[in-house]
């Protein structure tokens, strides 16, 4: 995957957004603007494509049908958000449509009329950057902020004057021989899953980063299905691995919850967590910047407050009824 890339005045950038269900985060409307910039950087048209929530349509029968609509109107940039869904359609449609897809973009950058897929690596210490070979379609996941406050101004091109796709696939019968069966959903493992996608994220700092407190940290995070994030001194220090650092240099998160452990809220962390629903912090200094950055903050030292947590919540788990525990 390298050369030049063909995206001609009349292709189409093509944002897939899938339709909002009830609950769930919607970067609908954020993926089309991002396609919308990408195609005004390429001279190109942007369009969108989605399908009716109501056609109960397995993923091998919703692909076919985006891939014949996306080649019939001579899609040549087919984005989708980085989400569960993005990343199951994607390499689907890529083989509908006899091309590769680039799954979990960081950004996508034109350079010299070429659309230039950049990914981190090396738990965001290095960035790839990946070219789609000339004549190909372009497949890819983007990573979008949904985070209400980080709204830009809409690109010119998104709005009413793009055109909406919308596809009806038609379930294949048994007969068809369908190559994808979904035989069950295995979630991903909390302690080993990329934090960019973990649902919760117990977050430590140089404040909890003795050995004692570390271990701590990781029953909590595992008494709540969470994963563990880190401050760099944290990682730089060899407590954590570098795919375990949150922030500019590190991992951007948008979790339901973020547990700011004994972290001060550098602007160089906050700004990997902004996109999180809901932050709390653990602190012993009630000034520390990451408390005006959270939901709720506890002012306290963690050698206190951590053994408490993990005893409540363990009694939580294992039904136990326990006197109120004063150190809690
Ligand atoms: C170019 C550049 C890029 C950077 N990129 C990143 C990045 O991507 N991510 C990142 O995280 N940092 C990054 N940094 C570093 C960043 O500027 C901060 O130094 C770092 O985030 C601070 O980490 P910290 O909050 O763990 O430590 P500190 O700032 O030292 O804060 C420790 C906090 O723990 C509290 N505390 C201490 N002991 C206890 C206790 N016993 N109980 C409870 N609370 C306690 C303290 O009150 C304090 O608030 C970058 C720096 C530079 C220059």
């Amino acid at each position: 995957m390298s050369g030049g890339s063909d995206t001609s005045a009349a292709a189409a950038v093509v944002a897939v957004t899938s339709p909002p269900r009830d609950g769930a985060v919607d970067a609908g409307a954020a993926l089309t603007d991002r396609a919308a910039r990408v195609a005004a950087a390429l001279g190109a048209q942007a369009a969108a494509l989605t399908w009716d929530l109501a056609d109960e349509a397995d993923l091998e029968s919703l692909s076919r049908a985006a891939a014949g609509v996306l080649r019939d109107r001579g899609a040549r940039v087919v984005l989708f958000a980085d989400d569960d869904l993005g990343r199951q359609l994607a390499p689907v449609v890529a083989l509908e449509l006899r091309t590769a897809a680039v799954v979990g973009c960081a950004d996508i950058v034109v350079r010299g009329g070429c659309a230039v897929y950049v990914k981190t690596v090396q738990g965001g210490w290095l960035e790839r950057e990946l070219t789609f070979a000339a004549g190909c379609i372009q497949v890819a996941t983007v990573q979008i902020d949904t985070a209400p406050a980080a709204a830009a101004e809409p690109a010119a091109a998104c709005g009413p004057q793009a055109p909406l796709w919308i596809v009806a696939p038609v379930p294949a019968p048994e007969s068809a021989g369908l190559r994808v069966r979904r035989l069950d959903l295995e979630p991903p493992d909390p302690k080993t899953v990329d934090l960019a996608h973990a649902r919760r994220i117990v977050g430590v700092g140089v404040g909890g980063a003795s050995a004692e407190l570390l271990d701590a940290v990781a029953d909590l995070a595992e008494l709540l299905e969470g994963s563990v994030g880190a401050t760099r001194p944290v990682v730089d220090d060899g407590h954590l691995p570098k795919e375990r650092l949150i922030g500019q240099t590190g991992r951007t998160v948008a979790p339901e919850l973020y547990l700011a452990l004994g972290i001060s809220g550098s602007p160089h962390h906050v700004a990997g967590v902004q996109g999180a629903e809901h932050i709390v912090a653990v602190n012993r200094d009630e000034h520390a910047p990451i408390v005006s950055f959270s939901d709720a903050s506890f002012v306290g030292r963690l050698e206190d407050v951590l053994p408490a947590l993990v005893r409540q919540l363990r009694a939580i788990r294992d039904g136990v009824h326990t006197p109120e525990d004063p150190g809690a």
